[in-house]
């Protein structure tokens, strides 16, 4: 997991993402020590965990390597295949994958939280028209922050988000259109996990990894 973040570049504003839709090969295996505080059997029937042992229950063992998240379920953000991985050699610095999802394509929350950051990047400028890979910054984007400390963002809408700043939102409700706003070089999701409430690329984990750590694998 910590394999490439000493090749995370000083890119001070933070949104300069690099993206694409070049094909890439993702590698290794990934773990994530203390992503989630509760367990998985707490997390799937909360407010139950001091009534009593459990004698009726049939739920079969939770697996020991998927470990669920506190609150709420997960699901991908599009249904669409990752054509630009985490951190690749040739991408370093790309801080998230890329969803190849076609334009106007529905974003979904990947889970319930709080919408923190939903609009144009400033870096940008312009987000009312495609991007390039000579544009920089994210375009329309989203950031939502989630309990445990974990923040999802998502890149390059075709225009205004659906949400604002403020508002909580459940897994899977709508919050944008796919677009190609801003550093990108054709229509795509752009979609970082980002743990510890660490909005910068040092907090940038490997969304593989961790959708299916929540079950909740990309394709
Ligand atoms: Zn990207």
């Amino acid at each position: 997991m910590k394999i490439s973040l000493a090749l995370v570049t000083t890119v001070s504003t933070g949104l300069l993402l690099v993206c694409g839709l070049a094909s890439t090969v993702l590698g290794g295996s990934v773990t994530l020590p203390g992503l989630c505080d509760v367990s998985p059997s707490a997390a799937s029937s909360p407010a139950t965990a001091s009534a009593g042992p459990p004698t009726t229950s049939s739920a079969p063992a939770p697996p020991a390597s998927s470990p669920a998240c506190p609150v709420g379920a997960w699901t991908q953000p599009v249904h669409a295949s990752v054509v630009s991985g985490f951190r690749t050699r040739s991408r370093p610095t790309h801080n998230g994958v890329d969803l190849g999802a076609t334009r106007f394509t529905p974003i979904r929350a990947a889970s319930a939280g709080v919408v923190i950051v939903a609009r144009c990047d400033a870096s940008t400028g312009d987000c009312d028209h495609d991007g390039s890979p000579t544009v920089p910054g994210c375009g329309w984007f989203v950031d939502i922050q989630h309990s445990g400390g974990v923040i999802t963002r998502y890149c390059h809408m075709a225009s205004r988000p659906a949400i604002g700043v403020g508002d909580v939102v459940t897994t899977g409700q709508i919050i944008g259109i796919v677009g190609s706003s801003g550093h990108s070089s054709g229509p795509h999701l752009h979609y970082e996990v980002h743990l510890n409430r660490d909005r910068s690329s040092s907090g940038a984990i490997n969304p593989v990894a961790f959708m299916q750590a929540v079950e909740a694998p990309l394709e």
